[in-house]
């Protein structure tokens, strides 16, 4: 059977291709042991896309990590049809009907190798279809950040049945623990979004033919900025009888940083059915948010806008900002069971990878150019209108962004 906890008493399995990146950089030799997340983020990378690793690579080295003991080897299951519908930086291969190919060329190929008995000693960790389900609550019609695309992924229902399949498939192999991405609580905190997701989710985890059983847990923040805990304000102060939760950061939001989010989340789905044992993860990779710029105690009781700006760690000039944030760095080191309820802190985006490109560049990833990884952009309604945030001259997702990955050194916290 399952541990209930994959991480617990475990190694985690080092990617040498981005540890060799890691490790080029100077001060890089800092992090370049740790483990960072497998992106299986289009069908060529299953064999190996230009000239990199394949799947079968990583776990041939995977068992040459684990020697006698318990080694954790991190996957990320990314290429849904009509991938990333809300916006553009991070568009897939495969068209919003492409259904079909997803199952029999992508999950299927995984799926057999992964039950290579071969591979039976390791624990594999497959976070499955970043960002995907999040989208379908948020960014449909009824909503004031509704796109298109997600509109068809919704009608379609092709995330749905992706997601299912890919439970169905991977969960079903002994020794592969699925946990399901549930966004952050920049994006589902808020009560009209919250409870619709975790409905969402039990739905896509027992369509296809899959049932509750088939997900360990639910990974939060993946590739995302928000801090894990901000320890100057909480969500039930107020200043001169005024809530946080009125301050033009938090607006209404229930949390404030994603370890309270993530608790509070797996309640929910335990509420709804979920194993009572599920755990989370919290990608921790890039919420750092240190170095000089980062407060040392509260605000200015003058308005709650004094008290949460001069206050909170996450420095980002609007919570739904998402693409290389500058200012950012390396958050909390990955480790297993650090809180109640967490199965572990990952770097499941591997620090120094784009997010996008900062202007339009060719590719034939299907990776399209988001305005949001422009620095000059001046928002849309899902930024609150604001400006990006994002640093500039990055290459498309995915690719090495040294400028990044030094400023993430720098603002490390806790510090290397
Ligand atoms: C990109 C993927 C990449 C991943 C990890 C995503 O934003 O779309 O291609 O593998 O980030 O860096």
């Amino acid at each position: 059977s399952k541990a209930d906890n994959p991480y617990a008493g475990a190694k985690v399995y080092v990617n040498p291709e981005w540890s060799a990146r890691a490790a080029a950089e100077p001060g890089g030799g800092k992090v370049s042991g740790q483990p960072t997340g497998v992106w299986l983020d289009r069908i060529a990378a299953i064999n190996g896309a230009n000239g990199s690793m394949g799947l079968r690579a990583h776990l041939d080295e995977a068992l040459k990590q684990k020697g006698s003991g318990e080694l954790v080897v991190q996957l990320v299951i990314y290429n849904l049809p009509g991938r990333d519908c809300a916006a553009l930086a991070s568009n897939g291969e495969l068209g919003p009907t492409e259904i079909d190919r997803y199952k029999t060329q992508y999950i299927d190929p995984i799926a057999a190798i992964l039950s290579d008995a071969k591979y039976a000693g390791l624990r594999i960790v497959t976070t499955v279809e970043i960002d995907s389900l999040p989208n379908l609550v948020t960014n449909v019609t009824g909503r004031p950040t509704a796109t298109p695309n997600c509109d068809v992924m919704k009608a379609n229902g092709n995330y749905v049945k992706g997601v299912g399949y890919a439970l169905n498939k991977l969960g079903s192999i002994a020794n592969v623990y699925n946990y399901v991405d549930a966004g952050h609580h920049g994006w589902l905190g808020w009560d009209d979004n919250f409870g619709a997701s975790a409905e969402l989710f039990k739905q896509a985890a027992t369509a296809e033919g899959s049932t509750l059983a088939n997900v360990t847990g639910f990974i939060v923040n993946t590739a995302n900025y928000s801090a894990l805990k901000e320890d100057h304000f909480t969500i039930g102060d107020s200043v001169n009888g005024t809530s946080v939760r009125q301050s033009k950061w938090v607006d209404w939001n229930r949390y404030t940083d994603e370890l309270s989010y993530a608790q509070a989340m797996r309640d929910k789905l335990v509420s709804l059915g979920f194993d009572s044992r599920i755990g989370m993860l919290i990608d921790t990779s890039r919420n750092g948010w240190g170095g000089t710029a980062r407060p040392t105690g509260p605000g200015a009781l003058t308005s709650v806008d004094t008290y949460v700006n001069g206050g909170r760690y996450d420095r980002r000039i609007h919570l739904g900002n998402w693409c290389n944030q500058a200012g950012a760095g390396l958050g909390e080191r990955p480790q297993a069971a650090p809180a109640a309820g967490i199965d572990a802190y990952v770097w499941m985006k591997p620090p120094g990878e784009s997010d996008g490109a900062s202007k339009e560049i060719p590719n034939d990833e299907g990776k399209g150019f988001d305005r949001m990884c422009d620095p000059t952009y001046t928002g849309n309604a899902r930024n609150g209108n604001s400006m990006s945030g994002a640093l500039p001259d990055a290459p498309i997702s995915g690719q090495w962004f040294s400028a990044q990955f030094q400023e993430l050194l720098k603002n490390a916290h806790p510090a290397l």
